[in-house]
């Protein structure tokens, strides 16, 4: 029903993706499959995609820095932010419109130069505002209608690395990151793989 509505042709998509210089993304359904695993203590695990960590990782070697915007607050997420070198955690952000103008400012990013993923109602603030919207498979119709670009993975299961590859083709970064890693002479900038 809500998939009817037109998106951008693969030129403009591509035009949109090659200006984007910070990747912003929700984490529940989007960097996980939006399983919250709860004990009698509280949440306990979230499950993330090791392929996902590896595209944040080179977006940021790359010089595409990776932001996390999240209403939940999770240990769990400082913990994989930090270990993915995330340039920002934003976390307890029910208002995730006002937080992400707050990070193109911090960053002194447009927000056309911005690509924002998420999975469910509370990120049409955000994809409303950025350059690239953007979001899972799986996300609720009303996010697909409104994405510019939808993964054809779930989220948790390579949504977020098809959005970091989207961005580097367009700006013809990603051969360079495929040349880079068959050399195995360069395989000590790339430690920074989780
Ligand atoms: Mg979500």
């Amino acid at each position: 029903m809500t998939e009817t509505l037109p998106k951008p042709s693969r030129e403009e998509l591509s035009a949109r993706a090659a200006r984007v210089r910070l990747l912003v993304f929700d984490v529940d359904g989007v960097l996980t499959d939006g399983g919250l695993y709860y004990g009698a203590e509280g949440e306990l695990m979230k499950r993330f995609d090791v392929k996902d960590g590896h595209a944040l990782v080179i977006a940021r070697l790359v010089g595409l820095p990776v932001a996390i915007l999240t209403a939940r607050s999770s240990t769990i997420v400082e913990v994989r932010g930090r270990e993915l070198g995330v340039a920002a955690i934003l976390q307890g952000k029910k208002e995730k419109g006002p937080a992400l103008d707050a990070l193109l400012n911090q960053f002194s990013i447009p927000a056309e130069s911005c690509a924002y993923m998420g999975d469910d109602l509370n990120d049409l603030g955000p994809m409303s505002r950025v350059g690239l919207s953007a979001c899972p498979a799986d996300a609720v119709p009303e996010v697909r209608q409104e994405a510019h670009f939808v993964a054809q993975s779930h989220g948790g299961r390579g949504a977020a690395r098809e959005l970091v590859e989207l961005c580097l083709k367009a700006s013809g970064r990603w051969e360079d990151v495929v040349g880079l890693m068959k050399r195995s002479e360069s395989k000590s900038s790339w430690v920074g793989l989780k």
